[in-house]
């Protein structure tokens, strides 16, 4: 048994300073109050932390890992051209070899920052599989599906049998979710053949929805909305995380409440594409979760879920001029138990008896910290991912103190360079 003592628990009810959090093999046993905590058995571990804040893991919601080997080599442009003329004529020349070093890159930033479940797009997915697997997380993984270029649905085969492969691997930390990018690379017919698999298998969904106003102005131009895509395709009968959904159209907030969707809520990456601000309060008014997402680096350029919090709050004030949108405490729900809801993963993401062990420390006694009168305050709007001390998985310690456990973090770095280098020279050889 492992007992952290002495720091604030942030549980579902209240802040609990000077708490006892016990973790039993993967699960949490107890979390609140010393004077109601089990007596401590020769044997256990004890963590002494004060200081330190303990809350869940965070849930990054929508992102593609791999991408983090692409950071900054397209700032400043718009989501098409970035997509049509950047991205994609480099991710053509990436091999599973690059996939694997990208993710692994990714991993190292995500665990230090507290991330302890993914849900990621990309391509090579048995490589990000290996890779989750070994950083010790949990994570949803999606074969991206570009419909127009799928002719043969050799790429919908290679989803559902990365189902097959992969569902409930390393012990259920990777669940498999097909993932037809979005509705502007994917027809109506396409979709509909996703749909079909996916009830066939039973899987969740995952697609990048109405991420731009253009894009929901393209799909009002032929009589339907994001809402309609996927009711009209049948992807509606199973869960859905959306990614983005920036741009609803006013009879989608109805739609929705009828359907199992989540929302991956991407603030950082829309701001630097200059996407917009997904109405996230009024989501959440109609009682659909909504999770927050980094997207890739090379949107984003960053996985930090601090910065994502702040941005959710910022934008949700800003964009609405009411600062009382989106506490601190809420923004912290959305950023783990409301994106693990998102996800599916109903046991993740609260420090509650029975949940997962995906536990972070905080350490709250730096100056740039102090004083601390809040401590939901504290952790929204003024830590960083610098100020994350100790992250546990399943109840497995994967970071302390700057050094990852489970991973050679050197090695990771030099493999990313020399995937970086060999990116950087088919760039210029093309
Ligand atoms: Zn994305």
């Amino acid at each position: 048994m492992i007992r952290l003592e002495g720091a604030t628990l942030l549980t579902p009810e209240e802040e609990c300073p000077q708490g006892v959090l016990c973790i039993d093999k993967d699960r949490i046993t107890y979390a609140g109050p010393a004077d109601g905590a089990p007596a401590a058995q020769p044997g256990d571990e004890i963590v002494d932390l004060p200081g330190r804040a303990i809350i869940p893991g965070f849930v990054n919601a929508h992102t593609h890992l791999a991408m983090q080997l692409l950071r900054g080599i397209a700032d400043d442009v718009a989501l098409a051209p970035w997509l049509t003329d950047h991205i994609w004529p480099v991710e053509d020349r990436m091999g599973e070899d690059d996939v694997l070093a990208g993710t692994r890159l990714a991993l190292l930033e995500a665990v230090a920052s507290g991330v302890t479940a993914v849900n990621d797009m990309y391509m090579a997915m048995d490589r990000v599989a290996e890779a989750i697997g070994e950083a010790g997380i949990r994570g949803v993984i999606t074969q991206g599906l570009i419909g127009n270029a799928d002719p043969g649905r050799g790429k919908l085969r290679v989803g559902t049998e990365l189902y097959e492969r992969w569902q409930g691997g390393y012990g259920g930390r990777i669940q498999v979710a097909l993932g037809p990018h979005a509705p502007y690379t994917c027809d109506p017919h396409y979709l509909v053949e996703v749909a079909q698999a996916a009830k066939a298998l039973d899987a969740r969904v995952h697609i990048h929805l109405a991420e731009t106003h253009q894009e929901t102005r393209d799909l009002a131009a032929e009589g339907r909305t994001p809402a309609h895509v996927l009711l009209d395709s049948g992807l509606s009968e199973q869960p859905v995380i959306a990614a983005h959904y920036v741009a609803p159209a006013e009879s989608d907030f109805a739609l929705l409440e009828g359907m199992r969707v989540g929302i991956a809520h991407c603030p950082v990456s829309n701001l630097k594409l200059g996407c917009g601000f997904a109405p996230v309060a009024r989501f959440r008014a109609h009682g659909i979760p909504v999770g927050l997402g980094s997207d890739g680096a090379a949107s984003a350029n960053v996985l930090d879920p601090f910065l994502s919090m702040k941005a959710a709050a910022w934008i949700a004030k800003g964009s609405t001029q009411d600062p009382t949108q989106l506490s601190a405490r809420t923004v912290l729900r959305m950023a783990t138990h409301e994106g693990a809801l998102a996800l599916g993963l109903a046991d993740v993401g609260l420090l509650a008896p029975g949940f997962l062990a995906d536990v972070v420390v905080v350490d709250l006694r730096a100056p740039h910290l102090q004083p601390v009168f809040d401590v939901a305050s504290a952790l929204v709007y003024t830590a960083t991912a610098r100020d994350v001390e100790r992250v546990y998985a399943s109840g497995r310690l994967l970071f302390a103190e700057g050094r990852h456990l489970l991973v050679d973090a050197p090695e990771i770095l030099s493999q990313a360079q020399r995937a970086a280098q060999r990116i950087a020279q088919r760039q210029i050889l093309s």
